[in-house]
């Protein structure tokens, strides 16, 4: 085996950083499958008891990854499970955001849903019987936006 080569001081406290914030093995699991093939190496060789002895500086070192890189891979590893936590939770913000959009509607509280009033026609339903409320502009313009009813307007 080769002399051990230590890596310099600055780099060595940043892995020490790396390694107080997280658990090595969260690491190792976090690097599985990041598609940069020294991340795959180095999380095979944190997890293989042949180098149970290497610091993981070490075995950065002896993959090609520096502090920098692991700590890249692994926000963008962390960053990717976010937002597949954050899209389950879309339909129902979606639908959420869909809700105040609908119209309300149901029986004229003036006629009681008669539509007249003393034999005169009710004019707070002009004789319909029932009251039809818009739902809100807002979310109306956003719903239709979303689903490309009309397009984003003033913003070109
Ligand atoms: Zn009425």
């Amino acid at each position: 085996m080769k002399m051990k080569r230590l890596s310099p001081p600055h780099k060595q406290s940043l892995f020490r950083q790396i390694e107080a914030t997280t658990a090595t093995e969260e690491i190792a699991n976090s690097l599985i499958a990041t598609g940069d093939a020294r991340a795959s190496r180095l999380s095979e060789m944190m997890l293989d008891p042949a180098y149970a002895r290497m610091s993981f500086a070490q075995l950065c070192s002896r993959v090609g990854l520096s502090a920098g890189d692991v700590m890249r891979l692994y926000c963008q590893k962390q960053a990717s499970i976010a937002m597949m936590r954050m899209a389950q939770q879309l339909p129902d913000i979606m639908e959420n955001l869909a809700l105040p959009a609908l119209g309300q509607r149901g029986l004229c509280v003036k006629c009681a849903g008669k539509g007249t009033i003393s034999g005169s026609t009710c004019t707070d339903c002009c004789g319909s019987g029932e009251f039809r409320t818009m739902g809100d502009i807002r979310a109306l313009r956003l719903v239709f936006e979303i689903t490309g009813v009309t397009h984003r307007s003033g913003r070109n």
